[in-house]
């Protein structure tokens, strides 16, 4: 092994190991740590963090990362992996320690202000924090800028898109999200003066908490999750992480008075938890161990969810075993019945409870928002005020208060700018995997016979088995011949929701 190498490998693991410590504490916090756990485990956590942050900011690694850099006998993974690291570098480096200190200060509060501010409905509590949090990522976007070209000229908000989405900067987006607009917008407006109603209500009847669990269990198991390697647990708000590829875990929420929002929320996150258990031995516990991007990681959950999970195909095999768990209140559904419920749309407020087909929708607004933020110094007090008009002009609906308006994500009060594009590039990203998967193999047979690891292998040979060794550009051009083509999602939601409600 390259000498350089093999010095930069004991920085790595122990990287590796503090990371998978930070993860099961951070893990642990969001299901079974008590109440009163959280001001000391924060301060080890905080100790951890500041270990994990010397194992890339030292007196030897940035050296190293430089030699290898020029290095020629790196295997492919090593590459990838000095790559990854330096790019991590040259972001950390452009901002002093002190910034990054007041920045990580700055966000804390910022959190907590959202918070209260959310629950009091009052956006006026919030707005100072939120106008400091964006000069502050404007400042550091300028850094970024400046080192990469010198003269600081350049796109801020490219910046933080690239942060998340690596060659998905405004002039991607802003072409995919005209396409989005043109065809969604008139869609929906077809979809609701069309007559064909979908009836909903035998979805919120009582359903059993405990039976909902064994049935999310049953789940997860036939979709492909392994329990020799995976832990289901419950949230407020469901999520997956991992320590490495055979310790993954997700969680659901369970609603007495909604059976599919626990179901979705499993199959979402059990899409996320294959892309995990799939990545190979090495690379797992490497700085590319995980998901190629939040976009990658979302087009794998949201094809399972969306258009896997939600088709007649998919049920067919399925339903039989829904009904034997809640006879009573669904022996008057009929699996025709059932898919059309979970498939149906209604232009709502809220992101998170939102469906498939308006989903885009929302983070449009949100697209809008952080653009006018980060790129043109919009006024933060005039945030309410556009997102209201940007809700009114794609959805249709008006928010009557903030709290289910502007202040209902936490994401900017952590300083998350650029990262909502990625939900809907990740639906972008499963069309196109998924166009090309039904080109190699009948994908509606395989559902209805039962069939779906077949499905999974073929994400696991054609995503899965990159990690993040790869840009998640190059892997959907590797699975797919071509490059990122918003035209099969868009495809894809006409062909759909047309048929649902019988437009033609
Ligand atoms: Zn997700």
């Amino acid at each position: 092994m390259n000498q350089d190498y093999e010095k930069l490998q004991m920085y790595l693991d122990k990287q590796a190991a503090l990371g998978a410590a930070l993860t099961l504490l951070e893990w642990d916090n969001e299901t079974l740590a008590p109440e009163k756990a959280m001001d000391n485990t924060a301060r080890c956590v905080g100790i951890l963090s500041e270990e994990l942050y010397r194992c890339l900011v030292n007196e030897e690694v940035p050296g190293l990362l430089k030699k290898l850099g020029q290095a020629e006998d790196l295997t492919e993974i090593q590459a990838a992996v000095v790559r990854v690291l330096s790019k991590e570098l040259a972001k950390i480096e452009r901002i002093s320690a002190k910034e990054q200190r007041e920045f990580s200060e700055l966000l804390s509060k910022s959190g907590m202000m959202w918070q209260k501010a959310k629950a009091e409905d009052d956006f006026a509590l919030f707005a100072p924090y939120l106008e400091q949090v964006v000069a502050a990522i404007r400042k550091h976007n300028r850094y970024q800028l400046e080192g990469d070209n010198g003269d600081g000229t350049g796109s801020l908000y490219d910046v933080s898109l690239n942060e998340y989405e690596e060659g998905f900067g405004r002039k991607e987006l802003d072409t995919f999200f005209a396409e989005l607009k043109e065809t969604i917008v008139p869609l929906l407006g077809r979809i609701q003066s069309s007559q064909k109603k979908m009836d909903t209500d035998f979805m919120h009847r009582k359903y059993d908490v405990e039976k909902q669990k064994q049935f999310n269990r049953w789940l997860a198991e036939y979709l492909g999750f392994d329990f020799s390697k995976g832990v289901m647990g419950e949230s407020e708000h469901p999520f997956t992480t991992n320590l490495h590829n055979r310790d993954v875990r997700i969680t659901t929420h369970y609603y007495e008075d909604n059976l599919i929002s626990g179901i979705f929320s499993t199959i979402h996150e059990t899409g996320h938890a294959l892309y995990e258990m799939n990545v190979p031995d090495e690379l797992t516990l490497t700085p590319v161990g995980g998901g190629a991007s939040c976009g990658m990681h979302e087009s794998q959950s949201r094809m399972l969810e969306n258009m896997i999970g939600r088709s007649r195909e998919f049920w067919e095999p399925v339903f039989g075993k829904l009904q034997e768990t809640f006879p009573e209140q669904l022996c008057d559904v009929d699996l025709e019945q059932f898919v059309q419920a979970v498939n149906c749309v209604v232009p709502d407020l809220i992101r998170t409870e939102s469906d498939e087909l308006t989903y885009c929708l929302h983070i449009m607004v949100r697209y809008e928002a952080e653009k006018k933020l980060i790129e043109e110094e919009y006024p933060v007090s005039e945030l309410p005020k556009l997102w209201n008009e940007l809700y009114q002009e794609y959805l249709g609906v008006t928010p009557d208060s903030d709290k289910d308006g502007v202040l209902q994500d936490v994401h900017w009060s952590g300083g998350m700018f650029g990262y909502f594009p990625s939900y809907a590039l990740g639906n972008a990203f499963a069309a196109q995997l998924y166009n090309k998967m039904k080109q190699e193999m009948d994908v509606p047979q395989l559902l209805r016979s039962g069939q779906i690891g077949q499905i999974i292998n073929w994400l696991k040979e054609h995503v899965h088995c990159y990690g993040a060794a790869k840009p998640a550009g190059e892997i959907l051009k590797l699975a797919t011949g071509e490059e990122f083509c918003p035209a099969y999602y868009v495809q894809y939601l006409k062909e759909k929701y047309t048929k649902l409600y019988e437009l033609n």
